[in-house]
């Protein structure tokens, strides 16, 4: 295989696959014109997502082409902060970050270095390869990456060994679907016209998100609950199926253990009282548990928005344990959908494992202040980004900016622009997008396993993660240098039932179960023993109140609302935040702006003790009173002030994975100015 088999004359139309970190996976046709991307559009090859992309990724030749593109490695110059760097080739630049790994290994011991990385590029090849050999070998810091789906991964897990779920194909045979913490219309936009389909077979629809989207607007029952309180909800529904005589015993004695548990624990949770804490009516909840109870096929489709806040694990577990109390499985179209990222059976241990990893300290990414501010033996000394951009996506803002402000920190990014976290590093290196080196593009809605191919030439020196990483462990006497081809194919190697093979023949794989598996039919859970596992001890011990748990709301008088900062139309997570055109704006319903003398278009001070965001305020009846909204993923220069909604959020954790308190930020909002 050649490196390259892009063009640099001429007109062509190459079939690659989004490998970016939405659930759907999407097969692209990009045009390229004289060597440069003229046009983006959906592909054929996954029939999920139906030759229709995103306007996303549409756009993605922004980043490509756009000013803010990394083309060259370089040192910097200035103070932290200023941005300015001198470009030094790339030969010079290795040789720097080489040297300085071997100065603090010599000093501190390699635990002095942190990598930081998330689901930028997100592809199975630019993480997890040679990067992770490199800090495995150096005997790094480890990272625990719990920003998203940490919680919903560790209730999945507990509760179904992450059993495979329904895709969005079979959500036509559904005639009752749930949306549970989630919005297709923003991401995982291939699932909408599939619950159109249904709607017209006559499927009923309940949405549950604290905003009118689009989707809750056309729903038979939107519950629009306080953030943090999904539990309580999901907890009465329990109740309501046990006692009134809905609960499956004969499925759950055949295939489930904990169920008299998690009866219990369900057992103070009265819809009046879960109604109470959720600030949803009764009566509206009681429809919810009365429609599932009775409909079947039917199908909730678990997001990742009820993870964000301190009852995330339980609630998300007490909604994945919801069809198995209801007896919801075993036909087409019902179930739940969570990730189907397990489905090919695909294991990073795999080729991971050729590394052994050490048992070195091991830091959770939503501490990333206190690590680089607060860590002693040793101290981090070196803290090395790629594919994320921790400075726009980690909790606690400020204290993130603080620590990157440490002079006696070396920082290195490793990036496809220059983000906000970039001006902080000491050496900048350019990294490659999807659309310039191979990849491997896994989707978690759809079951697809898809070739990612270069359209086009690198921009500038750019290169993919895979060779510089390697280059950099060849430099340390740690490895070879190894040709993103060769990592592609040792890699599609060890993909398992030889998909690998299959996938660089054809450019993708044949999904197990026709990709359309039918839970408790086809698959099962993958918990050691076979069965779900309703009230597992691990979870147990792990939540600070215990599975399913309550933790009251933090909010206080002072910092009354709550902030949400949900995925927005215009990034994917924060990739993509440089091409924003206007100001973050803050939804806020208009009774309490007018509360505030707030009217619309105002700049506005959104603030609590960590910080404080400026920006515009959006008035919108779409969002409940009490709960105000910030884009995902803003960058700095999209607020006033330079802060976005995570200078506000707390770093504390979800009960279970150590994920993210996003949803958990209490706020005051006041006009600019006024205190
Ligand atoms: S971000 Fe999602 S919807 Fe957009 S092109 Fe990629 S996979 Fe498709």
């Amino acid at each position: 295989m050649t490196r390259r088999d892009t063009q640099s004359w001429g007109h062509s139309t190459v079939e690659t696959a989004c490998p970016l970190d939405c659930p759907d996976s999407c097969t692209l046709e990009v045009t390229v014109e004289n060597g440069r991307i003229v046009s983006i559009d959906g592909g054929h090859q996954n029939p999920t997502t139906r030759d229709y992309i995103c306007g996303k990724v549409r756009r993605f030749a922004g980043r490509v082409y756009g000013e803010d593109r990394l083309l060259y490695p370089g040192i910097r110059k200035g103070t932290k902060g200023d941005g300015t760097f001198n470009r030094v080739p790339w030969g010079e630049a290795l040789d720097h970050i080489a040297a300085k790994i071997e100065e603090i290994r010599a000093r501190s011991g390699a635990e002095a270095i942190l990598p930081f990385c998330y689901g930028g590029s997100n592809g199975l090849l630019t993480q997890d390869t040679n990067d992770a050999a490199l800090w495995r070998r150096l005997g790094t810091s480890r990272l625990a990456r719990t920003v998203c789906a940490a919680a919903t991964g560790a209730a999945n897990l507990g509760l179904y060994g992450k059993m495979p779920g329904v895709v969005y194909e079979d959500y036509v045979h559904a005639r009752l679907i749930v949306l549970w913490g989630v919005n297709p219309s923003s991401s995982g936009i291939h699932l909408v016209p599939f619950i159109k389909e249904a709607r017209q077979n006559g499927a009923l629809l309940i949405v549950i998100d604290p905003r009118a989207t689009s989707l809750a607007k056309q729903a038979d029952v939107h519950l629009a609950p306080h953030p943090g309180t999904d539990l309580p909800i999901a907890l009465a529904l329990h109740t309501y199926l046990f006692d009134r005589g809905h609960a499956d015993h004969e499925f759950l004695a055949a295939h489930a253990t904990g169920v008299d548990e998690l009866r219990a624990r369900a057992s103070g949770w009265t819809i009046e009282r879960a109604a109470q804490v959720s600030g949803v009516a009764a009566a509206q909840l009681e429809r919810v548990a009365e429609l599932y109870a009775s409909a079947s096929p039917s199908v909730i489709r678990c997001g990742w928005g009820l993870e964000r806040n301190r009852n995330g694990g339980s609630a998300v577990a007490a909604v994945l344990a919801l069809p198995a109390v209801a007896g919801k499985f075993g036909v087409r179209g019902g179930g739940f959908s969570m990730s189907n990222s397990t489905a090919f059976g695909i294991k990073a241990a795999e080729w991971m494992n050729d590394n052994p990893e050490p048992q070195t300290r091991l830091v959770n990414m939503n501490k990333l202040g206190d690590a680089l501010l607060d860590y002693r033996d040793p101290p981090v000394e070196m803290l090395f980004v790629y594919n994320c951009n921790p400075l726009a996506t980690m909790p606690h803002q400020n204290r993130v900016l603080e620590g990157l402000k440490r002079s006696d920190l070396f920082t290195v990014v490793y990036e496809q622009v220059f983000t906000d976290t970039s001006r902080y590093a000491d050496v900048v290196l350019p990294a490659t997008t999807f659309l310039e080196h191979y990849d491997i593009a896994k989707g978690y809605g759809p079951i697809s396993l898809q070739l990612v191919r270069p359209v086009v030439e690198p921009a500038g020196e750019a290169r993919p993660n895979v060779e510089v990483f390697s280059e950099i462990a060849a430099r340390l006497g740690l490895g070879d240098a190894e040709e993103e081809t060769d990592t592609l194919l040792r890699i599609g190697g060890r993909l398992p039932h030889a998909t690998g093979a299959e996938l660089l023949e054809r450019g993708a794989a044949t999904p197990p179960y026709g990709g359309r598996p039918v839970q408790f039919v086809d698959v099962f859970p993958l918990t050691p023993d076979g069965k779900i596992n309703l009230c597992p001890v691990a979870l147990d011990q792990q939540a600070p109140a215990g599975l399913y748990g309550f933790q009251p709301d933090p909010a206080t008088d002072r910092y009354p609302l709550a902030l949400i900062s949900p995925a927005s139309e215009k990034t994917i997570s924060s990739t993509l935040g440089e091409l924003r055109e206007r100001a973050g704006m803050l939804q806020m319903h208009p009774s309490d702006a007018a509360e505030r003398g707030i009217g619309h278009e105002d700049p506005v001070r959104v603030f609590n003790q960590l910080g404080e965001v400026h920006c515009p305020v959006a008035l919108n009846r779409d969002i409940r009173p009490g709960t105000v909204s910030l884009a995902k993923g803003l960058w700095r220069r999209s607020t006033y002030n330079g802060s976005t909604s995570n200078a506000l959020v707390p770093d504390t954790l979800t009960d279970l994975g150590g994920g993210a308190c996003f949803n958990d930020a209490r706020v005051q909002v006041a006009l600019l100015g006024r205190h």
